[in-house]
């Protein structure tokens, strides 16, 4: 764990289940639908029966259709074709007498009790022939391995004060930093514990481009290509050729800009596996809801089910999903009605809602549709088709929403967004108990940065800041760019101690970083503001008394931290500032 976190509780891990674990859990809930099914069974026979006393009893008609309905939707789910077929023709000769297209006096009702019949011999055939073949699309490797803490880079040059410098400016920024003066002792290491990536100096005492040549030797032992940076004073041709042919990834000149050899550390040793997608399920059948699922985490998405729709608000709220998967027909609320719900609440205007249902009649899909749903899938769906319906719109919508909301130089989300998120953690505390700190940052005298050093320089030094947020905070935490040389952090499960604890480390890092321009190197501070939930029980209190402490940091000399705490007391109105001694 990164020491800047201070203790806190770790992000928790829900993003997925090993592969092998899921198709246990997909046999399991496939094994239990199966139990189900007879008396499933049963209960459409008993129905039947009823009906066959009295066939003007409408509303038995409409119970029996709607099990039929949901019999026909889930049955070809759990790869019993036949019986959903069987389901699927007569719930739609039930349907014509139920819109009067048909007489129950009339030879359908003959066809239906056929069709009834051969409810138990199609359940029987298709149990049979699924059991022997139990195919549940490929195995996909599981996303939820833990992120290792910082990685570990190697950097190898042979003059020891630049060595000694960079390798503390690099572990600025998360990563572990092994040093070497000589090429000897690398090839030995990079046997024994390979790096993320190698940081090479080219020229040293054993020749011009001895830094290249020991490259090639160490790419040609190890098992994986090791991203390779080379640094050096030579800007010509060869020494660049030589690099490229030694299979460099990059090249950058000294003096170094540290913010450069960052960006390319951060690309070369990127994550390629994004978070998972989010996937709120809804749908009033436990096993089917279960069952797609499961689908989803096959596939590496997060998937929550929500059987009551009359819940959803508080899920949408507390799971922040990316996608919603919704049944149509559902006790107590139809699918287009939370969907019109969905759609009326400004937070989620955008939001894909992909409708799963058994629903096959057009005219019904369409206007389901017009509310502003993205999509009509039909049940029963194979995997691999749910899969793709629901990744292509995921992928889409973080496209659209990262341009959206994310500030164009630093990539954190905007002030907009940033509130939006302060509201949505004030929410969820309140409903989970839970505490939350939100601190404000500002650059301290950045307006002489500017001056001095030119305004291109003020930008980098805004990023350095915002990529330095990004690796010391959890993944959970929220990190906006409020203004121009101003950001806003929600420390998620987090009290105004522990985030004065992880702030005031990455205040420490950021004011030893040293900022490169043309005029020469130069260090900036920041000050920050912290108030916290539940002390403050609003976003707008919050946010007014965090500024107020940032103000307060800045009266007392700048280069701090400063908590706004309510007296012990409770009693609110006198507030007391806190800073925590070194
Ligand atoms: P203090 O310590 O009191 O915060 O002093 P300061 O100089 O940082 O505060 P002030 O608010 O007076 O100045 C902020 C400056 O930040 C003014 C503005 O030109 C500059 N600035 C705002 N946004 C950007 C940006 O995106 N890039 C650059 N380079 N400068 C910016
Ligand atoms: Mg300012
Ligand atoms: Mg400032």
């Amino acid at each position: 764990m990164n020491s800047a976190t201070g203790g806190r509780p770790t992000a928790g891990d829900n993003s997925g289940v090993a592969a092998a674990g899921h198709r246990q859990r997909l046999l399991a809930v496939r094994e239990k639908y199966l139990h189900t099914l007879p008396d499933t069974i049963t209960r459409i026979e008993e129905c039947w029966s009823r009906l066959l006393e009295d066939r003007s009893d409408r509303d038995g008609v409409g119970m029996l259709h709607g099990m039929l309905h949901t019999l026909a939707g889930s049955a070809p789910s759990f790869g019993l074709a036949e019986l959903g077929d069987a389901a699927r023709g007569c719930e739609i000769l039930l349907r014509r007498i139920l819109d009067g297209v048909e007489s129950p006096a009339g030879e359908v009702w003959e066809r239906v009790g056929d069709a009834i019949d051969g409810l138990r011999g199609a359940y029987a055939s298709s149990e049979l022939e699924e059991r022997a073949r139990l195919r549940f699309g490929e195995e996909v490797p599981d996303s939820a391995a833990p992120r290792p803490a910082g990685k570990l880079v190697y950097l190898v040059e042979d003059d020891l004060n630049l060595l000694r410098n960079l390798s503390v400016q690099i572990e600025c920024f998360g990563y572990r930093v092994r040093g070497f003066a000589g090429l000897a002792e690398v090839r030995r290491s990079v046997a024994e514990s390979p790096p993320s990536a190698i940081i090479m100096d080219l020229v040293f005492p054993e020749g011009n481009i001895a830094g290249a040549e020991t490259i090639v030797e160490i790419q040609r032992d190890a098992e994986r290509h090791i991203p390779a940076i080379f640094i050096s004073q030579r800007d010509d041709f060869t020494a660049r050729l030589n690099a490229v042919r030694a299979g460099g990834d990059a090249y950058l000149t000294k003096p170094l800009h540290i913010s450069r050899l960052i960006d390319k550390l951060d690309q070369l040793t990127m994550d390629r596996e994004a978070d998972p997608y989010r996937i709120l399920i809804i749908d009033d059948d436990p096993e089917l809801s279960n069952y797609y699922a499961l689908i989803l985490e096959q596939y590496g998405m997060v998937a929550r089910v929500v059987n009551n729709p009359l819940k959803i608000i508080e899920h949408m709220v507390e799971f922040n999903p990316e996608l919603i998967l919704m049944d149509m027909y559902m006790d107590g609320c139809d699918g287009y009605e939370l969907a019109s719900i969905i759609r009326q609440m400004e937070a989620y205007v955008s939001i894909p809602i992909v409708y799963l249902s058994s629903e096959t009649r057009k005219d019904l899909q369409l206007r389901a549709l017009r509310i502003g749903a993205d999509e009509f899938l039909t049940k029963p769906i194979r995997p691999e088709h749910l899969y793709s319906s629901v990744v292509i719109r995921a992928e889409r919508m973080r496209i659209v929403r990262s341009f959206m909301e994310q500030d164009s130089l630093t990539g954190l989300l905007n002030h907009t967004r940033t509130k939006e998120q302060l509201d949505l953690a004030v929410l969820r505390a309140r409903r989970g108990g839970g505490c939350f700190s939100f601190a404000m940052i500002d650059i301290d005298g950045f307006k002489s940065v500017n001056d001095t050093y030119g305004h291109l320089t003020g930008d980098r030094v805004i990023v350095i800041l915002s990529r330095l947020l990004q690796q010391r905070l959890r993944k959970s935490d929220i990190i906006g760019r409020y203004g121009g040389e101003e950001f806003a952090v929600v420390l998620i499960d987090t009290n105004a101690e522990q985030a004065f604890r992880v702030l005031d480390e990455i205040r420490r890092t950021f004011e030893q970083v040293r900022h490169e321009s043309d005029s020469g190197d130069f260090c900036v501070t920041f000050s920050c503001g912290i108030a916290s939930f539940p002390c403050f029980h609003d976003p707008v209190t919050i946010t007014r008394e965090a500024d107020k402490a940032l103000y307060e940091a800045k009266r007392l000399g700048r280069n701090r931290v400063v908590i706004r705490a309510p007296e012990p007391d409770g009693q609110s109105e006198r507030m007391r500032w806190l800073t925590i001694a070194e």
